[in-house]
């Protein structure tokens, strides 16, 4: 084992893995735009990390994982102790590391990032995990005692697997219900393949299986299959529900044709990219994710938003063939919910940012032909404290297109049946969970609240249908955490159960 160099950072500039040539993106290519490093390549860039003694990188990351610590495993070459490590806190590692907006998170906050160039620690959390499972390394489950008790999982995406992941490690059996036909949500139906291959989700999801957690897909609970039959079928239930409910900007001409809500466009644009079935539409939060695509070849293409979605938007619209991809924002760039590193991505892919405009209007006869704009200056913040974009008088100007696809963002949807299951919601819709931040010690004899346990005590939940549209890693921690909170429950009744009886025997 190589002795560690400590300024070993001053010769070994930050890199990231070679990228698919941008020949090929803009020609068609779907492929995970980010390659895998080398053994030597992962060493490496490990072993920059200067060991700070105080990790903000681990704080800054929603999950506190131990970052120092499997860097150093990394850079020894103990792959399999290295991937135990990232699962003890991550249930979605090597996901997580191809996802996260590392520039806001581990990476923005690593001492280095000042001048050397942050260490690359999601592209190393990704080498490890994927060698370790290439290699045949599988969570260590065998000396897991069973509890007897079964934990109904409603969403398979990310809160939900972490969830499912957190209760197969406790013993307890954890049965996911999805109303897609694969697991993963957003990961997999929203997410393009050039972030976020396919193949790892499926190598995700045989994990899970050999753990013991049970998938059934393309069951809608609330429709093909009751709500109640949860509640009587299973000691607990878990609501990962994700959010669906698209926020149109209520635009006038949003109904012409070649307008496009984002995740339908997504959601159809990667089954084709996949090869999936296209007859399985699925009618969610008001829209139909079994749309009729243009053929982007050699069009004008306007994506209104700057987040996530948008940027997904725009460089998929690039590998579409389109002529010409330009984003709309209303604010500046520096407030751009968007992650830093898919910007630069997509701006290198050709797409034209128009920061400062808030579109007005959306022309045309029959199908769009153009959005009318208007710039903005930054103005006092508002509730949420982000400053307000207010536009200049007299600034209106029309961008012309041919196909306008509007990313402005997710709003809960919350189902019905929660609400006759005394399951409250906070006003805007998102699942209230009183408690996000650990057990409380019980008062006046009133019910202890669990983390992440709604206003129904079998109940939890986590995940965007709790804090609203957000991130995968917040997700994971999320549907952790509620885990944490389910097995403290179960393992409370699993103690009292035998005692009551014991009582009810001696009378
Ligand atoms: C286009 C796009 C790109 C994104 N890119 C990134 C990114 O790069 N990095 C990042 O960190 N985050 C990104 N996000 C955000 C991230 O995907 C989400 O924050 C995350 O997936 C939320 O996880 P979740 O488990 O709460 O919900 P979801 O992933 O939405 O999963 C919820 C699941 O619940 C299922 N479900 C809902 N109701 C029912 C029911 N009644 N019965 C059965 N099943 C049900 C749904 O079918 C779905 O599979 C992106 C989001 C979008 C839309
Ligand atoms: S989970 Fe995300 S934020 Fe945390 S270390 Fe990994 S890449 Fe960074």
């Amino acid at each position: 084992m190589s002795k560690k160099q400590v300024f070993q950072f001053r010769e070994a500039p930050r890199e990231m893995p070679a990228r698919i040539p941008l020949a090929l993106r803009q020609g068609g290519d779907w492929g995970e735009l980010y390659g895998r490093f080398g053994e030597a390549e992962a060493k490496k860039q490990a072993g920059r990390c200067l060991d700070c003694g105080n990790p903000y990188c681990g704080w800054a990351c929603p999950l506190h994982n131990y970052i120092p610590n499997w860097l150093e495993l990394a850079r020894e070459g103990r792959i399999d102790e290295a991937a135990a490590l990232c699962h003890e806190t991550n249930p979605l590692p090597e996901i997580c590391g191809r996802v996260c907006p590392q520039d806001r998170l581990c990476e923005g906050s690593c001492t280095l990032n000042d001048g050397f160039g942050a260490v690359t620690i999601g592209a190393v959390e990704k080498y490890i995990v994927d060698k370790a499972l290439d290699g045949g390394w599988r969570p260590d489950l065998s000396t897991v005692q069973r509890l007897g008790k079964r934990v109904a999982v409603v969403g398979a995406g990310p809160a939900g697997l972490a969830c499912a992941d957190r209760l197969a490690r406790a013993g307890i059996d954890a049965v996911v219900f999805d109303r897609y036909e694969a697991i993963g949500g957003l990961l997999h139906f929203g997410i393009p393949s050039f972030k976020l291959e396919k193949s790892v989700i499926a190598t995700r999801r045989e994990v899970l299986e050999g753990m013991g957690v049970e998938f059934r897909l393309g069951v809608e609970i609330g429709r093909d299959v009751a709500f109640d039959t949860l509640l009587s079928d299973f000691d607990a239930v878990f609501l990962g529900l994700g959010s669906y409910r698209y926020t149109d900007g209520g635009l006038p001409g949003q109904d012409l044709a070649n307008v496009l809500p984002a995740l339908p466009f997504l959601v159809q644009n990667g089954r084709l990219v996949q090869g999936e079935a296209m007859t399985a539409g699925r009618a969610i939060a008001g829209w139909e994710d079994h749309i009729e695509l243009p053929d982007l070849r050699g069009q004008r293409v306007v994506v209104l938003g700057g987040g996530d979605t948008g940027m997904d938007c725009v460089r998929s619209a690039v590998r579409l063939g389109a002529a010409e991809v330009s984003c709309v924002y209303r604010r500046d760039e520096a407030n751009m919910p968007g992650s830093a590193r898919e910007v630069a991505n997509a701006r290198e892919e050709g797409v034209r940012f128009l920061f400062n405009r808030q579109p007005l209007a959306l022309l045309g006869e029959d199908r769009v032909s153009g959005v009318r704009v208007a710039e903005t200056v930054l103005g006092a913040p508002d509730a949420r404290g982000r400053q307000r974009a207010e536009i200049v008088a007299g600034s209106e100007s029309v961008l012309d297109a041919d196909v306008v696809v509007i990313a402005f963002g997710f709003q809960p949807d919350p189902p019905a049946w929660l609400a006759a299951h005394g399951i409250e919601l906070e006003s805007d819709g998102r699942i209230r969970v009183p408690n996000t931040g650990g057990c409380k010690s019980r008062r006046n004899g009133a019910a202890q609240t669990r983390p992440y346990q709604t206003t129904h005590p079998r109940v939890f939940a986590g995940g965007d249908g709790v804090r609203g549209a957000d991130l995968v890693v917040t997700a994971a921690y999320e549907g952790r955490e509620a885990a944490a909170g389910i097995v403290a429950l179960l393992r409370e009744a699993a103690v009292v159960a035998p005692l009551e009886i014991l009582a009810t025997e001696m009378g």
